[in-house]
Order: C-alpha cells, then structure tokens, then sequence
C-alpha cells in the first residue's frame, strides 16, 4: 500500500509515522530526514539545501523527486511506502503522478494554526534518528536523550517564531492545494482530527486504515 501523510508542519506527521509503519509493516520515507541527514553529512546535495531548510523554505521540486524516487527504489519499498512530507506542492503530486506512482490513500492531519504555534515552540528533535519530542507535551524520559537511540536531541533551526509563521504560510498557500489535486483524482482522502494526543490520533488511523 502506497500511503501519503500530510499536514501542517507539527501536526503530528513525525509522530505518527513510525506508529503508521509498524502497524503496516511499510517504511516511511520523510523527505524532511533524508534531507536533515544530507546536511550533517555536509554531502553536496546537503550543502545545496541547506539555507533554504535553515529558512523554513521549500527545497525545489526536481530535487525533492530526485530524492524520493532513489529511496523509493530500494529493495524495501517494493510492497510500498508510506511519504512523510511530501508532496509538498500541488507539482510535486504531479510529478509522483507522471511516475505512475499508485496512490492509495492521503491521511490529512488537521490541526488549527495557533495550536500548531504553541506545538512547534517546544518542539525537539533527534539530530540522529528523527524521533520527535515536545518539552511539555511529550518530553523524553531523560533531558534532551533521545529514547529510542539514545543520541542528542536538538531543537531545529527553523522551529523560531517567525520562521514557524512563514511555514505555515507556505503550508497553506502551496501545500494544502495537494488536498485538492487528490480530490480531483478521487483518492481516498483520511481526515483525522490532529488537535488532540498522539495515542487519540493513533486510534483515530488506525480505525480508518485497518
Ligand atoms: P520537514 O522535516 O518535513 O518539515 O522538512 C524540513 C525541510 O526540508 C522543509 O522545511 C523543506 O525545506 C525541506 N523539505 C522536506 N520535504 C520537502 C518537500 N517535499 N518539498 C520541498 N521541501 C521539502
């Protein structure tokens, strides 16, 4: 099954993606990672990325396809995958579409901007293995460890005020129209309601995809 997770940023996806991948025995391929990986590796493709991350701005979409269609070939993506954050334009979905990539079915987690404010304010990351965290709403057990590799957690460098604002912005104004393009293609849409703990958004896709 080929699924796509989408959603503002801090909206849960990062949470959701390895509950979603154990219950489908499917990898998640976030774009986000790959790319966060390429720039601690100081690859080119991350040197080439890297301010427009830093900035909260969208990496080009040749690129982000080029990305994916490498990872997606690898031999444990033949049954399917499950995309974290991308499409992220109504072009990206083009272009997965002209791949002749078999879509089936968007999980769309909605969640109100100011909650997605206050959510990305205290947001932690796992520089190592993208495990996400919140200071108040999820801490990890021990500060600032990740729990599952044990490795460094940080805070990312576009998770201040105002680049938080341009995303969201960014979200709305070329991310959300994805939700349009699959609509016209009549794929199946899941909206879950993401304004509420990650154990209740679990419950709420596991009952739609099982
Ligand atoms: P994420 O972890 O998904 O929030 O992604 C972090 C950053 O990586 C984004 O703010 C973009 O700069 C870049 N990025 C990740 N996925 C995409 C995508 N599908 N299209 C464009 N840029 C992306």
């Amino acid at each position: 099954m080929n699924i796509i997770l989408t959603g503002a940023p801090g909206s849960g996806k990062g949470s959701q993606a390895p509950f979603l991948e154990k219950l489908l025995k499917t990898p998640v391929v976030s774009t986000g990672n790959m790319l966060r990986a390429e720039v601690a590796a100081e690859t080119e493709l991350g040197k080439m990325v890297k301010d427009v991350m830093e900035k909260g701005e969208l990496v080009s979409d040749d690129l982000i396809i080029q990305t994916l269609v490498s990872r997606i070939r690898k031999p444990d993506c033949r049954n399917g995958f499950i995309l974290d954050g991308v499409p992220r334009t109504a072009q990206q979905a083009q272009m997965i579409d002209d791949l002749h990539l078999m879509i089936d079915a968007v999980i769309y987690i909605d969640v109100p901007d100011d909650v997605i404010k206050r959510r990305l304010m205290g947001r932690l990351v796992c520089a190592d293995c993208g495990a996400t965290y919140h200071v108040i709403s999820n801490p990890p057990t021990d500060d600032g460890i990740c729990d599952i590799c044990g490795k460094e957690l940080i805070v990312r460098r576009d998770d201040t005020p105002e680049i938080i604002n341009d995303r969201l912005a960014t979200y709305h104004s070329l991310t959300e129209p994805i939700l349009e393009f699959y609509t016209k293609k009549r794929t199946r849409i899941l909206k879950i309601n993401g304004n509420t703990s990650i154990q209740e958004t679990s419950k709420q896709i596991r009952k739609l995809v099982l």
